[in-house]
């Protein structure tokens, strides 16, 4: 297949490599020029602009930072036109970025308008998983688009989740980073207080995974350093999944949250709680140094 692949960063890059080992011919554009140096060197061909990486393509597929790269590369910006209006051709468009539902719902009635099919189709995995070709696609559109984008996400993903119509992806990816973060910082809460009161934080760790607090975070992605070999608190909180992305994504559930006047206590407190931390300067650290908050120098 002709694939176009706009944006190439921490998980535009590996998933846009996996593309070209199988065999596909890729077409890509970043606006950072080494990014498609790099794609060049593994096989890609790489365009001057989006519209030039777009032009012919079976299909199209993003991985931009937030709504608003996602608004301006599909719908256009300013006096600048978008994708939308100015491709001849009508290729499947599949939008990977994590952005709000709203965008999401805006760009697909505009492609829908124009006759494009157009998926939003979220990821959960990490730049693991983009890498290993491992990720979880959580994917609002219709079901024929859905099945038409099938043997391109298996390239990219292990785990194909159809959610509902547009904008559902964007929805549950939400509803999941929200209880991630709620879990998240309820653990390091949890921790931090065995601690101060004299536990050894594996023994702890190990009583709760057994018993009613078990969760995900203790099973696999324990916040406490030294706990879990290869965890991010393992290696000093480097790599990851950021602590500003956990807190934009926080952010879209609280947007989300208003917009639908849902009540979300305590997705609103680990919003502030995140927020707070990046504000302290742990932003470009991975979410789990959340526990930093709760721990006290010498512990
Ligand atoms: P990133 O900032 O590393 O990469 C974004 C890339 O988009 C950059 O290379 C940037 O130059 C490029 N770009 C921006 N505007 C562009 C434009 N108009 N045209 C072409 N290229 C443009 O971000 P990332 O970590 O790869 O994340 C991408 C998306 O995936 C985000 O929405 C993020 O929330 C989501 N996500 C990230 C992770 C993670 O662990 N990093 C996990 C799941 C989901």
């Amino acid at each position: 297949m002709n694939i176009a692949f706009i944006g190439l960063g921490n998980m535009g890059m590996p998933m846009a490599k996996n593309l070209v080992k199988a065999g596909h011919s890729v077409r890509v554009f970043d606006l950072v020029d080494s990014a498609m140096a790099a794609l060049e060197s593994e096989g890609a061909e790489r365009a001057s602009s989006a519209l030039e990486a777009a032009g012919g393509a079976d299909v199209v597929i993003s991985m931009l930072p937030a709504g608003q790269h996602v608004r301006g590369l599909y719908l256009g910006r300013g006096e600048a036109p978008g994708l939308l209006d100015d491709l001849a051709s009508r290729p499947l468009i599949i939008d990977a970025s994590t952005i709000s539902p709203q965008d999401a719902q805006a760009v697909g009635s505009a492609a829908a308008e124009r006759g494009f099919t157009f998926l939003d189709a979220p990821v959960s995995g990490g730049i693991g998983g983009a890498e290993a070709g491992t990720l979880t696609f959580i994917v609002g559109g219709d079901s024929a688009g859905f099945e038409q984008a099938r043997p391109v996400l298996e390239v990219m993903g292990k785990n194909l989740f159809h959610a509902g119509a547009a904008g559902s992806g964007q929805i549950a990816k939400i509803c999941n980073n929200m209880l991630l973060g709620i879990l998240m910082s309820g653990t390091a809460e949890a921790l931090a207080l065995g601690v101060r009161n004299g536990l050894d934080p594996a023994v702890l760790s190990e009583i709760m995974k057994q018993s009613s607090g078990g969760n995900w975070a203790l099973n696999v992605y324990n916040p406490w350093p030294g706990v879990m070999e290869g965890s991010a608190a393992s290696r000093e909180y480097q790599g990851g999944f950021l602590t500003d992305l956990m807190a934009k994504d926080l952010g879209l559930a609280w947007e989300l949250a208003l917009a639908s006047k849902a009540p979300v206590p305590m997705g609103s407190e680990a919003r502030n709680l995140f927020a707070l931390h990046s504000a302290q300067g742990s932003g470009g650290l991975d979410f789990s140094s959340i526990q930093k908050l709760y721990r006290a120098k010498d512990e």
